[in-house]
């Protein structure tokens, strides 16, 4: 008799956050983009799944996952609110990362391990009013006085920002040396001298807090520097592919939900006698969804296959954002044609999916600048 394969944990993984996301995040999804807050009870229930430690070893309170794990639980994530999944991939991956890359094991006690249990929110802020896009125009400094740091500067669009306990920042500690004299510093809330803006009022992933931070001589012991002189950027590189690939599951996630939505609605909605679903220009957009998420869904499990297996991905996994975040515009564009007048309604889930995509243009570097990547990766620069 031929034993019962046993199911992959990457199957099990996505069954045990597929049923989350329908029991705990679906129900309540509109309500926490109405409130436009952070949803301190949604955080805390997410870390008792053990989402936060999922890419993090046991000995730091992890589960020792793959690339491949953390995309599927965002991705499953994603396909309920778009907010839970941000937030919860912040805590990740882009707000703990270097803290566990780089900080002192006193630091991993006091922050790392109660971010992994959710008693601390993580934030990452690297983006400035004049330096987005382009990083190597940041302003915000780092200058070293005897035992401290001390940090000037401001950073806005920072998720988390109104709500953390700890950044991630970007800075410069060495101007003439440009992108080679930048480097990450943990500070914490409550530092003298941080300041933190009111949330901004913004169009999606509205259960996301963002806002801006000032810094004003800003000290930090030594200890506070993640990382070697003058490798921020560099060590920022190293988890470049994840990032988008990550940004890639988010997309197909949503793409997902958008197409659930349409399915359902084509086969109940009637109109001229006759369900919608049996006009042919419909099933071309449904066909077409169908098509791309697929797609999608191979780009993006591909580069996180190549990923786990230690390689670059760099080009992959901006082919994989690039495309996936486009396929989810797309895909949230024609839910709203398919649901006509319905998709202008609050009252349907809709007209969130079609704010939540546009951020996914953005995060993770925009389409402009991943296409420019991709030529560049062909030799065509
Ligand atoms: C919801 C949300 C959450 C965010 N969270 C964070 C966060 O937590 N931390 C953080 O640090 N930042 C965060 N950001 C900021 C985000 O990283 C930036 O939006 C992103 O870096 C792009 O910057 P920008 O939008 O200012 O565009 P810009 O860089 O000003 O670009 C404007 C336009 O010019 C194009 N462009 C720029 N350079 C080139 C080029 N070389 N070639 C061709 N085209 C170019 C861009 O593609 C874009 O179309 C967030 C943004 C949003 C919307």
């Amino acid at each position: 008799m031929s034993a019962i394969p046993k199911p992959k944990p990457e199957e099990l993984l996505r069954k045990t956050f597929a049923r989350f996301t329908d029991e705990e995040i679906i129900p309540v999804a509109r309500e926490m983009d109405e409130e436009e807050k952070f949803p301190r009870w949604m955080f805390e229930k997410i870390a008792k799944t053990g989402a936060y430690g999922i890419r993090y070893p046991r000995s730091v309170g992890g589960a020792s996952g793959n690339t491949t794990q953390f995309c599927i639980m965002v991705e499953e994530l994603a396909r309920g609110s778009m907010s839970v999944a941000a937030f919860t991939a912040m805590q990740c991956l882009m707000g703990t990362n270097f803290l566990f890359q780089y900080g002192t094991a006193e630091q991993h006690e006091r922050l790392l391990k109660p971010a992994i249990r959710g008693e601390k929110v993580a934030s990452f802020a690297l983006t400035e009013a004049d330096a987005a896009t382009d990083l190597g125009g940041i302003k915000t400094t780092a200058i070293q006085d005897g035992e401290s740091w001390v940090i000037n500067g401001s950073k806005t669009w920072i998720t988390n920002a109104p709500v953390a306990d700890f950044f991630t920042v970007l800075c410069q500690t060495d101007k003439a040396k440009k992108l080679r004299g930048m480097n990450f510093f943990l500070i914490e809330r409550g530092t003298p001298g941080l300041y933190v803006s009111k949330k901004f009022q913004k169009l999606g992933t509205r259960a996301t807090e963002i806002s801006e931070l000032a810094f004003s001589d800003v000290r930090v012991p030594l200890e506070n520097r993640l990382g070697n002189e003058g490798q921020g950027l560099s060590n920022l590189l190293r988890i470049l592919s994840v990032i988008r690939a990550m940004t890639a599951a988010l997309s197909l996630g949503l793409a997902r939900a958008a197409f659930d939505h349409s399915k359902r609605y084509t086969l109940e909605r009637a109109q001229f006698g006759k369900k919608i679903a049996s006009y042919q220009l419909i099933q071309q957009k449904i066909a077409n969804m169908a098509t791309e998420i697929w797609a999608s869904h191979l780009m993006t499990y591909k580069t996180t296959e190549m990923i786990d297996s230690g390689e670059r991905a760099l080009k992959e996994a901006s082919m994989a954002k690039y495309f996936a975040s486009e396929v989810a515009c797309r895909a949230t564009d024609e839910a709203t044609r398919i649901f006509g007048a319905y998709s202008y309604s609050m009252e349907y889930d809709v007209q969130r999916f079609y704010r939540d995509c546009r951020f996914l243009l953005f995060g993770g570097g925009t389409s402009e600048i991943l296409q420019t990547i991709i030529s560049r990766e062909c030799g065509v620069f």
